[in-house]
């Protein structure tokens, strides 16, 4: 009895002994950085813009998983856990977040909801309301919203480690810098191109398409969930023809011989465009200057 006595004294002051500031029973993060959790790929680029070297990161929606479709494990919970800070999009993208906070059950982590003060879409099309709730969550594929986000992972990156401050501070104001130099440029070209229309495989560009004057016409998540319907392709098609659109954009997870085909049937070119909600090492800013090249193509074309 004595004995048992000794072991669970010796494992309570290990527990002790391993809590840091944050999180509980935590491995120590390399060499002293922030540990934080984000929700998939966007989150990652964002908060490693504003966290620099000073963040360890861990992204929780495994790559070849639609964040729109997790569902957080206790072990995703337990990696929680142990993170000074979470960020995840908002406005409806990762329906699960609450789940997930309430599972880490961690008293000492901080939230960030990043898209909290972006002005929302609200969603129209019966489909895509089912798919994704009353508003548009693609917030961060727009710039000037993408710029909003880093501020309120700036301000909760602070509150995690306000010695780290003035670099998140720095880091922030030469993101938005940049942000603001890249939205010239896109307003340069997309406002003054002779084509509007934006046709995409996945409604993921209302943001950009509200910012710069685009519509957007697309075969919601047809193209993730295996063969589109038919009705859906043929009106696609007749749109594209009708607008002479001469590039049709997919997802990188879309089986690229159907977007071919339609591409073909539609007498145009399939392209990529990145989406960012698979997690990668290219920055934000990168990503959506690769998307520009691509845009500026279809759209001038
Ligand atoms: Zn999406």
């Amino acid at each position: 009895m004595k004995l048992l006595k000794k072991w669970v004294l010796l494992l309570l002051a290990g527990l002790l002994l391993s809590l840091t500031a944050c999180g509980r029973e935590a491995p120590p993060p390399p060499e002293g950085t922030i540990p934080v959790t984000v929700s998939f790929g966007a989150m990652e680029k964002l908060t490693k813009a504003i966290g620099g070297s000073a963040v360890s990161i861990t992204v929780m929606v495994p790559d070849g998983t639609e964040p729109h479709d997790f569902e957080p494990r206790a072990e995703d919970m337990v990696k929680l856990s142990r993170s000074c800070l979470f960020v995840y999009n908002g406005m409806g993208m990762e329906h699960w977040a609450e789940k997930a906070i309430r599972g880490a059950a961690s008293p000492g982590l901080i939230t960030v909801d990043a898209s909290a003060r972006v002005a929302p879409i609200l969603l129209t099309d019966e489909e895509e309301r089912e798919e994704h709730g009353a508003y548009d969550p693609h917030t961060w594929l727009g710039l000037s919203e993408a710029k909003e986000e880093a501020r309120a992972i700036r301000d909760g990156l602070i509150a995690a480690s306000p010695k780290d401050r003035d670099l998140f501070m720095k880091n922030y104001e030469d993101f938005a810098d940049r942000i603001d130099r890249l939205e010239e440029k896109y307003r340069g070209s997309l406002e003054r191109a002779p084509r509007h229309e934006l046709v995409t495989g996945h409604a993921a560009f209302g943001y950009l398409a509200r910012d710069f004057g685009l519509t957007q016409e697309s075969v919601e998540d047809a193209f993730a969930t295996g063969e589109p319907p038919a009705r859906k392709l043929i009106e696609l098609i007749e749109f594209c023809k009708v607008h002479h659109v001469k590039t049709i954009f997919t997802e990188e997870t879309m089986d690229p011989a159907l977007a071919r085909t339609l591409a073909a049937e539609a007498g145009a070119r399939a392209e990529t465009l990145s989406t960012m909600e698979e997690s990668g090492d290219e920055s934000y800013l990168a990503t959506m200057e690769d998307n520009l090249s691509k845009l500026d193509q279809a759209m001038n074309e």
